[in-house]
């Protein structure tokens, strides 16, 4: 049948790790007990004085349009968060808040995308880039980042896929699904390259405050001005205060960029919801402490499973330096046979678990990295244990030479 959908649409793929947590909850509503390290999501419930805050907001009658890129008390403590945590100087009327940090992604390519234009993005990479840019009528350019740096990128990995087409390029640190943290000597050089270029540089900094082993995170924009002119700086409250279900995120940026994302907002969804603004208000003027109590938690359970994984034949894994992920390789198990044939590649393994151990992970194909698959500790301890018990039983005596 001829098809009656807009080529855009037809040339984008629902989100595949949407994709491989549908199939989970589907066998768990058949009964089977799925462990599922797929959902890229805080396992802890919002801190009570957000919700509660946001309780209030709906009582006090906070329940119609606001302006469109933020009530002005929200942009001032989005400016102000900025400055007070990552060094840098914006003015309200450089920052707006979307529907998540997904939303200001979206607004942001077709801001600054032109059908033709390039974008660069590392991989492996965060799933929604690529369809997001192809949306945009640009095309994304993919560079590969090597394990050898542990998927640090560097400037000399950027650098041969800028062309004169090229519009951005994408930083995202740390990193899903790698969990990578990028050296602040490499965004100074790749910041330059981009300066140099003339390119937009868009930062995705979701995880930021997910790094371990003392880390600090650097902001690109926070470099100097010539960074910060060129730099786009998307956040969201989702992962640093377990809040994914609000949707709520935010950007800083140029103010001509920060204006046409208002602009293009304005008719894509109006305001956010205000009852989530109150509450990202709270989570960014409240008390921090859950923050740093949810990193805790994550920096014990990501050494549990990396250890888990490691002592599985066939697995092998980097202890992440940051954000929730282990991304964990999987090529020792490739050429061996199960009961429905060979595993192959990283889809197949990741079917195995599934199929053989009821245990969901992501495989890394839909990072744009074969041979990997993605394993979230932001899940009990317990189920580590368990989850990965299970497949070290399933790779033990489900996979023949
Ligand atoms: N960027 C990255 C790298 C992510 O992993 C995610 C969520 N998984 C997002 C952006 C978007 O998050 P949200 O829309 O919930 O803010």
């Amino acid at each position: 049948m001829e098809t009656r959908l807009s080529k855009a649409v037809l040339g984008i793929n629902p989100s595949p790790t949407e994709a491989t947590s549908s199939l989970a909850n589907r066998m768990r509503r058949d009964g089977i007990d799925i462990i599922s390290f797929a959902q890229g999501e805080p396992d802890f419930d919002t801190p009570p004085d957000i919700s509660l805050e946001a309780v209030r907001a709906v009582v006090e009658g906070y329940t119609r349009y606001t302006d469109v890129p933020g009530m002005r008390d929200v942009r001032e403590a989005v400016a102000e968060k900025f400055g007070r945590e990552n060094g840098i100087r914006y003015t309200p009327s450089e920052v707006m808040v979307s529907n998540g940090g997904k939303q200001v992604l979206y607004l942001l390519f077709r801001t600054i995308c032109d059908p033709g234009d390039e974008v660069v993005v590392p991989t492996p990479c965060y799933v929604s880039y690529e369809e997001q840019i192809r949306l945009s009528g640009a095309s994304p350019v993919f560079v590969p980042v090597s394990e050898d740096r542990s998927f640090r990128i560097a400037r000399d990995d950027i650098e041969p896929f800028i062309t004169p087409r090229t519009k951005a390029v994408i930083i995202n640190s740390p990193n899903n699904p790698t969990g990578a943290v990028c050296e602040e000597s490499d965004l100074r050089a790749i910041a330059a390259l981009a300066a140099e270029r003339g390119i937009f540089i868009v930062t995705d900094e979701v995880y930021e405050h997910l790094l371990y082993d003392g880390r600090k995170h650097v902001s690109i924009a926070a470099l100097g001005d010539e960074e910060k002119r060129i730099t786009v700086t998307v956040n969201s409250a989702s992962k640093t205060y377990a809040m994914t279900g609000w949707r709520i995120g935010y950007a800083g940026g140029p103010e001509d960029v920060i204006s046409g994302m208002i602009t293009l907002q304005g008719h894509v969804s109006g305001n956010v919801c205000s009852v989530a603004q109150r509450a990202l208000l709270q989570a960014l003027r409240g008390p921090q402490n859950a923050v740093a109590a949810m990193r805790d938690s994550y920096a014990r359970r990501r050494d549990l499973m990396v250890e888990k994984i490691n002592s599985i034949p066939g697995l092998r894994c980097r202890k992440p330096d940051g954000a929730f992920y282990a991304f964990a390789d999987v090529t020792g198990l490739f050429g061996k046979r199960w009961r429905e044939g060979f595993l192959e590649n990283d889809l197949d393994t990741a079917a195995f678990f599934l199929k053989e151990a009821h245990v969901a992970v992501v495989p890394g194909t839909a990072f744009r990295r074969n041979g990997y698959v993605r394993f979230v500790f932001a899940n009990s301890e317990e189920d580590i244990v368990r989850g990965l018990d299970r497949i070290g039983s399933a790779v033990a005596s489900g996979l023949k030479d």
